[in-house]
């Protein structure tokens, strides 16, 4: 029996290895995020696990236009799980917007043999990847890696917690200010088409009311807000997303100055504060669990698509329907702010 199963099974055996994926590519991708470097870190120890060699490029699609690669090991991830922004570096680029840039990077990745792709980055960058597919017939997946959370088919993106967090402390700090000098502040937060992280520090941090992209004509109903506030309320923080359709928050701070003389109006933009600094262990989790499934996606014969977490479950979703911008600002929660900042 031994003498006629043994070559069937170093057949399979052959059969199983000749078919397994052996390379992988990773970049990351748009905008920095915190988590990225955990996600990184699983993505590389967890295809080191399976004997599947890891080619990271530098500065995203910039670095696979350029064939600027590097062979990624165990070691190479050590000691980066807590650190914010990417060791991979990134970047937006220009050329890998035209036929050119996309030719070159997916030349790129045939030449070095690799059989499967992951993507670290927000919607632009799983943009992206459904033009490299369409020019190299190899499995990429996604990691939602930005902090702007506006991405469908997971509940949160990696970046997204440490970001809202880091405004957070900062608004905490400026209240002390606010209180002590009797202020209005205007406070400017990240968020160009996304009011996501607007408003759940508007939330944590108890502000009196919201500006994000998503609601229209709300204006006057802030003034009104502001004119009516009891005498007695000694903070008055409003925060804005900056994509906001009246300009960001200079432009609110001299409408309320115009409007409402009677205040002290100062305006604060937090700016790239909020993308760096080691991400939280929420965010760590996350990113690792995303990174850990991305490999075991890839093995499994997943194409094209994010991987998110949906309700503690990981969940798949393809580059199409995950960068389709639907509104995912949660009305409840708005409706809870005007209550709860009464
Ligand atoms: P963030 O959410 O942090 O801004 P992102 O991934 O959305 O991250 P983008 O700058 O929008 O950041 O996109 C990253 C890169 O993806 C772009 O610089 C560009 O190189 C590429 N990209 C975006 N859209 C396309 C597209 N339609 N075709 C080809 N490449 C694209």
């Amino acid at each position: 029996m031994f003498f006629v199963d043994f070559p069937r099974q170093i057949v399979i055996g052959i059969l199983v290895y000749l078919t397994e994926m052996k390379k992988i590519g990773i970049i990351t991708s748009g905008g920095d995020s915190p988590g990225m470097n955990a996600c990184l870190r699983a993505v590389v120890r967890t295809a080191v696990h399976h004997k599947i060699e890891v080619i990271g490029f530098y500065k995203g699609y910039e670095g696979l236009i350029d064939n600027d690669a590097v062979n990624l090991t165990t070691t190479s991830v050590s000691g980066i799980i807590q650190r914010g922004g990417t060791i991979l570096k990134t970047a937006r680029s220009a050329r890998f917007m035209k036929e050119e840039g996309i030719n070159s990077a997916a030349k790129n990745i045939k030449d070095l043999g690799i059989e499967g792709f992951v993507i670290i980055g927000g919607d632009g960058s799983f943009r992206g990847a459904i033009e490299l597919s369409k020019k190299i017939n190899i499995p990429i997946v996604g990691c939602a890696g930005t902090i702007d959370n506006d991405l469908v088919g997971t509940d949160f993106t990696i970046g997204y917690d440490t970001a809202i967090n880091t405004v957070v402390e900062a608004v905490d700090k400026i209240r002390d200010t606010a209180e002590s000098h009797d202020r209005v502040f205007v406070i400017e937060v990240m968020g160009r088409d996304a009011g996501l992280i607007a408003l759940r520090s508007a939330i944590a941090s108890g502000a009196e009311a919201l500006l994000v992209p998503e609601m229209k004509n709300d204006i006057d109903i802030l003034l009104k807000k502001i004119k009516n506030w009891r005498s007695s309320k000694s903070s008055k923080i409003i925060i804005v997303a900056e994509g906001d359709e009246y300009g960001g928050a200079y432009k609110v701070g001299d409408l309320i100055r115009k409007t409402c003389p009677e205040f002290d109006v100062r305006v604060t933009v937090l700016g790239h504060i909020q993308r760096g600094g080691n991400p939280t262990c929420m965010e760590r989790v996350n990113a690792s669990l995303i990174g850990y499934n991305a490999v075991l996606a890839l093995k499994n014969g997943h194409k094209n698509e994010m991987v998110g977490i949906i309700n503690k479950k990981i969940c798949f979703t393809p580059f199409e329907k995950a960068v389709k911008h639907i509104e995912t600002l949660d009305r409840d929660l708005l409706n809870m702010i005007e209550v709860l900042s009464s």
